[in-house]
């Protein structure tokens, strides 16, 4: 039954994202993350191959609908994250040691370093390499016939097919490589959600991919990983044009410095909430915990910080991938979500009284939320076609549970990864928010005496028309 799942005292207003790897390639361990706590599911498409990207939607979808749970789907594009090529040992580097680079080379036959990506097309000589997930950092002496030749700054070793990053590059609009189209063709025949840019630059980056998923056909939300530098420079830009942004702290600490991405963390979640876009925070949240069934202090605290920022989502990576834990690390983010939120001394600030509406769906937004706290309502209905009702009240950050009305299941999902919002699919009607609340107190998730607020507009149906407010005393 559905009502079951959702205790209106006891739930996450932050949502969980957990990514699936090896650790969690059957059915019963994907319906587990689910059943736990997660609400996205992750498909990194830096690995695997597209034979089993179908099997994990298929289990998805079929494990969602088993427990009466909208999840969203989130397909994460590689982007040009550039790797060295194959070669055999490890390569010793000494400071002040020049080395050569060169797309697809033969480190033996040439003594030149193979790389998977042709570098010599977009670095400039004085920008920094980095190296082994930036063990190994570089400067670039010359680029010629497309030979990249750069100095070491530090002693360390490189391993094949580790990561490079250049920080300094500016990539000139081209960060959507051809295995990503090939990925993004692949994901519009898939019933994907949201699509996850890697190493964007700028709001023009996301603007391209937008045009691209226009043509391939399907609705699909831009997620902007913010992760390199020039992202970080044009933040305010890429949170106006993006869907949602996600905290892409491994690379983003690698790419920037790492004392900067807490800072970071804290301008991306304000935007966010700014601009009414979801935020996701990512990377190493439970990293221990890929080996050991325990997390530490430093990772707890870490997601009740990301809680304590009310941020929409927290995310798993390695930890549900490959990790030895994988349902543990759920449960634990889960607990520590749910403790975290309800005994925070921070009370929630209403940004009605702080900012001024800026757009009239803000205007009304700040009225509902209003109106629902003045009157200790138990929960706000909204109906909503595309979910910018229901995103746009829970960017206020309201105490109180929003319950948003969709007769789209593709909305239901995208819903899943909003703060605060829990989704019902139910057919277009005039009062399918009326309806609900009914349902929802029939089945006493909702109790009697419980006020609701009604949010609806007079086509239902047609985006961004809410224009009726109402309050109901439910019996
Ligand atoms: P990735 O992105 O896991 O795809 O690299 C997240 C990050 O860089 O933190
Ligand atoms: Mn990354």
């Amino acid at each position: 039954m559905e009502t079951s799942k959702i205790p209106l005292d006891n739930y996450k207003r932050t949502k969980i994202i957990a990514t699936l790897g090896p650790a969690t390639d059957t059915y019963d361990a994907v319906k587990k993350l689910i059943a736990e706590g997660a609400n996205g599911i992750r498909l990194n498409f830096s690995h695997g191959n597209h034979v089993e990207r179908i099997e994990q939607i298929k289990n998805i979808r079929k494990a969602s609908k088993e427990l009466n749970k909208p999840v969203a789907i989130i397909q994460d594009l590689q982007g040009p994250k550039i790797r060295l090529g194959d070669f055999d040992d490890v390569i010793t580097v000494r400071s002040g040691e020049s080395f050569r680079f060169k797309y697809g080379s033969d480190w033996v036959q040439d003594g030149i370093i193979p790389t998977q990506y042709d570098l010599a097309k977009k670095i400039k000589r004085g920008e920094r390499l980095y190296l082994y997930d930036g063990k190994v950092r570089m400067q670039v002496t010359s680029v010629k016939d497309s030979v990249v030749t750069a100095r070491a700054e530090n002693d360390g070793i490189l391993v094949q097919r580790k990561g490079i990053n250049l920080p300094d590059t500016d990539f000139g609009g081209d960060v959507i490589t051809a295995k990503d189209k090939a990925d993004l063709a692949f994901g519009s025949e898939q019933d994907i959600d949201y699509v996850a840019m890697s190493f964007i630059q700028s709001a023009k980056d996301v603007e391209v991919m937008r045009r691209i998923i226009k043509n391939l056909g399907p609705e699909r939300k831009i997620i902007a990983k913010i992760e390199t530098k020039l992202a970080v420079e044009n933040l305010d830009e890429i949170a106006q044009t993006a869907d949602a942004m996600m905290v892409a702290r491994g690379d983003l600490a690698i790419e920037t410095v790492a004392e900067s991405v807490p800072i970071v963390q804290r301008q991306i979640i304000g935007l966010g909430l700014r601009y009414g876009k979801p935020t996701i925070v990512a990377t190493q949240m439970l990293a221990s915990m890929s080996d050991m069934p325990e997390p530490t202090r430093a990772e707890v605290s870490d997601i009740a910080t990301a809680v304590l920022l009310q941020v929409d989502c927290v995310m798993l990576s390695d930890e549900t991938a490959v990790g030895k834990y994988p349902i543990e690390a759920v449960k634990v983010m889960k607990r520590v979500i749910v403790y975290t939120q309800t005994h925070s001394p921070l009370r929630t600030v209403f940004k009605t009284t702080a900012e001024p509406a800026e757009t009239k769906q803000r205007a009304i937004s700040h009225s509902i939320i209003d109106l629902a706290a003045n009157i200790h309502a138990a929960a706000i209905v909204a109906e909503t076609k595309s979910g910018a009702t229901a995103i746009q009240i829970a960017s206020e950050r309201p105490n109180i549970p929003i319950i948003a009305v969709t007769d789209t299941a593709r909305t239901a999902q995208q819903l899943a990864i909003v703060y605060d919002v829990k989704s019902f699919v139910r057919p277009v009607s005039k009062d399918a928010a009326q309806k609900l609340s009914t349902f929802l107190r029939s089945h006493n998730v909702l109790k009697k005496g419980d006020i609701v607020v009604l949010v609806s507009g007079q086509y239902p149906g047609v985006v961004g028309t809410t224009d009726t407010i109402k309050v109901r005393q439910l019996d």
